[in-house]
């Protein structure tokens, strides 16, 4: 690819960033890459099947007029999912963290056809029998840096490999929850890769996707005794990205597999973008079954983990690239400039690598602040919880948050309620319905009365309106 291709692809993204806001691009367009870009036509992929139909489904005229508005000429947009990337199990304890160079190079083109080769090589039996999702070599506990946010969930997830067939579970689940790019997958797969790689114990790692399209569909050709048949050759089930878990029978396989899992003594491993309360989707059972083992956060990088994690990165890197160096000053830019997430990081590394490969180059900061530039993003909007909404809203008026979750109908507990509902609504994503249920399980019409209520009252009182500006300063601002 080009670099004026690049540039327009960087564009085009700043554009749906925008055009989408903050959470939605992150959630949908993050994984998003630029393949080629032919006369009239664009081609895109994306990492699953189920982001690609979701972004056709929903976003298809965005994303086309973002490009157009780049390149009047383009009337098409191609969007494929990229063949995924399956590799043996890594020699055991491998100090140092592998990268594979074919994946460096895909920072600006992935051939299809090499990746198809990689596709072939062997994975453990327990993934082939039942489906398991590809794993990335690259991603095991050697590669993972420990730092303030994530000693818990690290922990967490080395106890949980550590374990050996029989031992008593300490934790069922183990939930761990994290925005976009803070290490879930690196995690759930280095528990994966940890376990399996003693070949004692059966680990299967699933995306919730391939859970749906993959698991149940073989599950449901094959009678209930084999199910169970096949369920006790694992030891642990590992479910990244349950947010994406959709479907009444589906969520209704998922309960049964967990139950049917965590009664047998049998370990299960969940990540997802958000705590168990908030999947509003699955029902209260499976939620609070979900509540009941390990319920861990990993909060956003901080400037040390950033730099722990390039340098582990650029480490990888150099077992490939000897001549691969990055000064420390760089690498110190880097950590303060690219504060969103991991992937980033990761990009960031790609980038000086691809360049001063390509370039025959060295790293300096002038060539490092050129090729991050887009990465380099405004201040960070926060992860805001219902739960501090009601917390800053009961102190600011003065009541309990049990007050704002009555039913009492009192004025001075009725308007404060109102307005932590309009902000839930306003300053989350979460649903009317989702709402209410945290709201001591009111209807969601009666969220939407408050959301409107709230909002033709801001536009006319001015006081209410400060008042609203100033509880979002204070969600946004506090730790
Ligand atoms: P998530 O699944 O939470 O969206 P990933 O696990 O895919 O995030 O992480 C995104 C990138 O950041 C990956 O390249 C991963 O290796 C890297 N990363 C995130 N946290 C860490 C960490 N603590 N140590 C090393 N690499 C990390
Ligand atoms: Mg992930």
């Amino acid at each position: 690819m080009t670099n004026m291709e690049q540039d327009r692809w960087s564009r085009v993204k700043g554009r749906l960033r925008t055009s989408v806001g903050e959470d939605v691009y992150t959630s949908w367009f993050a994984r998003m890459d630029l393949e080629s870009v032919h006369d009239e036509s664009v081609h895109l992929s994306v990492p699953t099947r189920f982001l690609k139909s979701w972004i056709q489904a929903h976003y298809a005229e965005r994303v086309l007029s973002c490009w157009q508005a780049e390149m009047p000429e383009v009337h098409r947009i191609d969007l494929s999912v990229r063949t995924a990337m399956r590799a043996a199990v890594p020699v055991k304890d491998a100090s140092v963290p592998q990268i594979d160079p074919r994946r460096v190079e895909r920072a600006d083109s992935r051939p299809a056809a090499e990746l198809r080769a990689v596709a072939t090589a062997p994975v453990s039996a327990s993934h082939d029998a039942l489906g398991g999702s590809p794993l990335d070599p690259r991603l095991t506990f050697a590669s993972f840096v420990i730092g303030r946010s994530n000693t818990l969930a690290h922990a967490a997830a080395r106890q949980v490999a550590e374990g050996r067939r029989g031992d008593p579970v300490m934790f069922n689940p183990l939930y761990i929850h994290a925005g976009v790019g803070l290490g879930k997958t690196h995690l759930l797969q280095a528990v994966t890769w940890a376990g399996n790689s003693g070949n004692e114990r059966k680990v299967l790692y699933l995306t919730a996707e391939k859970f749906m399209y993959g698991f149940v569909a073989a599950l449901k050709t094959q009678t209930s005794l084999a199910f169970k048949e096949a369920l006790r050759g694992i030891d642990v089930l590992v479910i990244d990205d349950l947010q994406f878990l959709q479907g009444k029978s589906t969520q209704a396989e998922f309960c049964h597999t967990l139950n049917a899992l965590i009664d047998a003594g049998r370990q299960v491993v969940i990540a997802a973008d958000r705590p168990p309360s908030d999947l509003e989707s699955l029902d209260d059972r499976v939620r609070s079954r979900l509540a009941g083992g390990l319920v861990v956060e990993m909060g956003s990088l901080g400037e040390e983990l950033r730099l722990g994690i390039l340098k582990s990165r650029v480490a990888a890197a150099r077992a490939h690239h000897a001549s691969f160096d990055v000064p420390e000053q760089v690498l110190e830019y880097l950590s303060r400039a690219i504060t969103h997430n991991g992937r980033d990081l990761e990009g960031a590394v790609n980038r000086l690598l691809a360049h001063s490969k390509l370039n025959n180059q060295p790293v300096t900061l002038e060539m490092a602040e050129r090729e991050v530039r887009d990465l380099i993003r405004p201040q960070e909007p926060k992860r805001i919880k219902i739960e501090d909404i009601q917390r800053v809203v009961a102190r600011q008026y003065n009541v309990s948050r049990s007050d704002l979750l009555s039913s009492r109908r009192t004025a001075n507990v009725v308007r404060p309620r109102q307005v932590a509902m309009y902000l839930a609504k306003t300053m989350t994503l979460r649903s009317l319905p989702e709402i209410g249920r945290r709201f001591g399980g009111r209807d969601h019409t009666t969220v939407l009365h408050a959301v409107r209520k709230i909002e033709a009252l801001v536009a006319k009182d001015v006081s209410l309106s400060d008042e609203v500006e100033s509880l979002k300063r204070q969600l946004q601002n506090e730790p």
